[in-house]
């Protein structure tokens, strides 16, 4: 769900959005129906106009007090019927039962044509309390819904499989976190928010025929193209392990870490959903956790890969009633390794520039980790200097050797990657050119969105939108711009952020 390949019309004013919401056709089991509760005085905090392209939304909208209204929750979009969805989930390794829609309401979809399956789901994220609120506010602060809102647009610009968000509004509302903090909504699109979750639900309640409703609810409008498979639900498993596998190796190729991959935050499509305590690889360590409250390290860097196998099982286990044979959910299961490895080792080989593959490039890959692992490296500024080495001319890797504590490692490492290089008769001007398209020279570091909220926190919003600018074009180098691809600066260094805020 990125970037559509048609040129989006934006000719659409709200009230025109085509909506309806077929989840909300299902048994009333599924959800709650419910209104947003009121956000006092609102004002737009920002707005994605490539998001808002995605539905043929005019963006000129934004700036109408209809727009600011609706998105905060206080005036119904026509056409819209508002519910809050149940799920369960295992939550840090743990079945944790019954969750739900705390603080996110659908107000249902509307039509995406260049985006498959065509439509896209808007959902309100701290929009208030619901049935599935348990000891929550129903709430989000400013700080986490620029958070969420600036990674989505950057996963997307990226090309990693994502939610959207269309734009953020914000209320001097007060709510209690670990602090005071105002309160904020943020308004995301997804062609579907079910959950591995949403599956487990029904599994563990054991409701087989709410299952097969929500399976086939999943499979008609998103992955029609299994309907007619001998056993379509096998095929729901194998398809959304493949995609899982597929977007976990785009997680690991640009050093994205989730912090909470938890089976209620795993789309049933494959796509990154849920921002909380994510944060971008800098300073390289794969045991790096990026969320404080994670204390065992379950959800570290170098975790991510098999715990999002874990969350497969979790979800083939939930399919089983419908699956049948556990072989047939085995097999299903079993792709996750094979699709992880052979993406990873695909992004790996165009991250560093080679068109071709040998059997000791993995021990190559290894041995570029273990000395990135070494020296602390920062991930972006070294893929991205990467692509800058020239075959003959070692003067030119300065400022890339120059990110090495151990300029030795660096160099052997060296003489092996360059040595590749030969073997492949690779030349240095289109190597560099590929490399910068699958290097990004800008990431949303923890310290550029913490300067956007801190700022925004102030009601000057102008920088959440100027980096969100920046982000929406993270391979073109960006002259104007060099600042936001700097290492952080040293007060970076104690910025902790925790789950649900
Ligand atoms: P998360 O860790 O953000 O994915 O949230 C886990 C569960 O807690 C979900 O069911 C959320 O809807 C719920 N939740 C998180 N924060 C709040 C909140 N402030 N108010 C109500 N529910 C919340
Ligand atoms: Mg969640």
């Amino acid at each position: 769900m990125n970037a559509p390949d048609r040129p989006a019309r934006n000719t659409l004013r709200l009230d025109e959005l085509p909506i309806r919401n077929s989840f909300a056709e299902l048994p009333p089991a599924f959800y709650t129906r419910l209104q947003p509760t009121p956000l006092p005085d609102p004002y737009l905090v920002c707005g994605s106009a490539a998001a808002a392209g995605l539905i043929d939304l005019d963006p000129a909208e934004f700036s109408s007090r209809e727009f600011v209204e609706t998105f905060s929750g206080n005036r119904a979009l026509p056409g819209s019927t508002p519910i809050a969805a149940v799920y369960s989930g295992h939550q840090f390794g743990v079945w944790a039962g019954q969750l739900g829609d705390g603080r996110a309401i659908l107000l249902g979809e509307v039509e995406a044509p260049g985006t498959p399956p065509g439509t896209l789901e808007l959902q309100l994220k701290g929009a208030g309390m619901t049935p599935y609120s348990r000891m929550g506010d129903g709430r989000a602060v400013l700080r986490s819904s620029i958070r969420e809102f600036l990674c989505s647009e950057a996963m997307a610009a990226l090309g990693i499989p994502t939610s959207r968000a269309l734009c953020v509004t914000g209320s001097d509302q007060r709510v209690m976190r670990e602090m005071p903090e105002t309160s904020a909504v943020a308004t995301r699109m997804a062609p579907s928010f079910v959950r591995f979750g949403s599956f487990e639900h029904w599994f563990y309640n054991g409701r087989k025929d709410e299952l097969k409703i929500l399976a086939d609810h999943v499979i008609d409008r998103c992955y029609p193209e299994l309907r007619d498979d001998k056993n379509p639900y096998q095929s729901l498993l194998s398809e959304v392990t493949r995609r899982t596998a597929h977007m976990i190796a785009q997680w690991q190729a640009v050093g994205f870490m989730h912090g909470v991959m938890n089976t209620d935050n795993m789309s049933i499509l494959g796509l990154t959903l849920d921002y909380g305590p994510f944060g971008f690889m800098e300073a390289f360590d794969a045991q790096h956790i990026c969320n404080h409250t994670d204390q065992q390290g379950r959800y570290a860097y170098s975790m991510q890969p098999q715990i999002a196998h874990w969350n497969c099982y979790a979800l083939g286990q939930a399919l089983l009633p419908l699956i049948g044979a556990v072989e047939d959910a085995q097999a299903a299961l079993e792709i996750y390794q094979p699709e992880y490895k052979a993406k990873l080792n695909a992004l790996l080989q165009a991250k560093l520039g080679l068109q071709t593959s040998e059997p000791e490039d993995s021990s190559l890959f290894d041995a570029m980790f273990s000395i990135m692992q070494a020296s602390h490296v920062d991930f972006p500024q070294f893929f991205r200097k990467l692509g800058d080495l020239r075959l003959d001319d070692a003067t030119a890797d300065a400022p890339l050797r120059d990110l090495f504590i151990d300029r030795a490692a660096f160099d052997t490492w060296a003489v092996q990657y360059r040595s590749r290089l030969k073997r492949e008769n690779s030349q240095d001007a289109p190597r560099r050119l590929a490399m910068h398209r699958v290097n990004p020279k800008y990431v949303l570091r923890n310290y550029l969105a913490q300067v956007a909220i801190d700022k925004a926190q102030e009601k000057d919003f102008s920088e959440v939108q100027r980096l969100l600018q920046v982000l929406e074009r993270p391979y073109d180098e960006q002259p104007e711009n060099e600042r936001y691809a700097a290492l952080p600066p040293d007060w970076a260094a104690h910025l902790e952020v925790s789950c649900s805020s």
